[in-house]
């Protein structure tokens, strides 16, 4: 019964329902007091529809409430057994893979797990082998996962179910692709907002509800929370910062123009300036121990293993973002902007940089409202928010 998550969206009873486990998963164990003001119902039609969700086992009683004197209410919540969300992340030449369970405490997680990754159907096979080998070894009962959510970088459209920039040659949708390969319901999305999405369900936001994400890896991205909800724009592209035309630098660009943002401000950017600043004949610590043969991951370290040319480039990098976040807050007035992906390791010799950038560049009372802060899941972030976008999917 519990795969076929299905609870209709189109009755009161169904809303009903949703809005429940919904308010579950925003605020935790609650009594039908608390949820028949929350949900805007009455106290019968919310007893009535708990008791349905018990039935089938979504929910659990927890005791009774402490409240000092008087009648102690029951306590009722989620059950965390009642389902699962599988997350992957598919990043270059290798995956991430999470499971959390139906209240979001994380059940398993694997990194770096190699794959090939490539516009080729061999591709999706083993990376769909992949993640029948994940959940085989996690042990849950297989008809309890109710969603596979891939994370995919580039363009995706979430509503159409198909990719854009990688795994765009079938004619059906992706996700019609992987759900018959897989056996399981799937979704995907694109890797920022992925990442957007668990940074502010578990990470480092804190009751603000317009909120952008700026992803500083390989490539620059940007997620958009407005009012609590992600924005995608019409087709699932919002975001694209890092496409955006800013420099006359004659650097192609992976997306086939020239003079992105990206070309320099980015971890590809980062790898190519300190590479070029070594061969111009600049020393670094890089190079004693890992010759010319480094990685990004590699010149991350040395910014924290504080070596000259590498902190020198990431400040250059920290500030350019900066200039761009602060255009970004002139558009959007957030509450909070939050830096993450691989730069954001960096820590203080990135955040320097880009609040420097920004106090310069923002119209003072615009930043005022703006609290900028770094990641707090750093790289786990991605593939957190993509186990908790699939819940969020099948929980509408
Ligand atoms: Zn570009």
């Amino acid at each position: 019964m519990l795969n076929n998550f299905k609870i209709d969206n189109e009755t009161k009873s169904g809303q009903c329902k949703k809005g429940i486990l919904n308010y579950f998963v925003a605020n935790g164990n609650s009594t039908i007091q608390e949820l028949a003001k929350e949900v805007n119902l009455s106290v019968p039609t919310v007893t009535k529809a708990l008791g349905e969700l018990l039935n089938v086992g979504y929910i659990n009683e927890y005791g009774k409430q402490e409240t000092g004197e008087g009648r102690h209410p029951t306590l009722y919540g989620l059950n965390p057994d009642s389902g699962y969300f599988v997350g992957v992340e598919i990043k270059e030449g290798f995956v991430n893979l999470g499971m959390i369970n139906f209240r979001g405490d994380l059940v398993d997680i694997e990194n770096d797990k190699p794959c090939r990754i490539d516009n080729t159907m061999e591709s999706i096979e083993e990376l769909c082998e992949l993640v029948k080998q994940f959940i085989d070894k996690s042990g849950v009962n297989k008809d309890k996962v109710l969603n596979v959510l891939f994370s995919i970088a580039g363009r995706v459209n979430a509503k159409s179910g198909y990719s854009h920039t990688i795994y765009n040659f079938t004619e059906q949708p992706l996700t019609t692709l992987f759900s018959e390969k897989l056996n399981y319901p799937t979704s995907i999305e694109n890797d920022t907002r992925a990442y957007a999405f668990g940074e502010y369900m578990v990470g480092n936001v804190n009751g603000e509800r317009d909120v952008l994400f700026v992803n500083a890896s390989w490539g620059l991205g940007l997620g958009i929370i407005i009012n609590g909800e992600l924005y995608t724009g019409r087709s699932g592209f919002a975001g694209e910062i890092g496409h955006m035309h800013l420099y006359n630098n004659e650097i192609l660009c992976h997306c086939g123009k020239k003079g992105c943002l990206e070309t320099e401000a980015s971890g590809r950017a980062l790898y190519r300036i300190v590479k070029e600043r070594i061969k111009a004949g600049e020393s670094s610590s890089l190079t004693q121990t890992k010759g010319n043969d480094f990685t990004l991951e590699d010149i991350i370290d040395a910014v924290n293993a504080e070596d000259p040319l590498c902190i020198d480039v990431v400040e250059r990098i920290g500030y350019a973002i900066g200039e761009t976040v602060a255009n970004l807050i002139n558009v959007f007035n957030p509450e909070l902007v939050v830096i993450g992906g691989i730069l954001a390791r960096t820590g203080i010799f990135l955040q320097q940089a880009v609040n420097a950038s920004v106090r310069k560049y923002t119209l003072n009372l615009v930043n005022k409202d703006t609290r900028l802060c770094l990641s707090k899941l750093n790289e786990r972030g991605g593939i957190i928010g993509a186990c908790l976008l699939a819940r969020k999917i099948v929980l509408g």
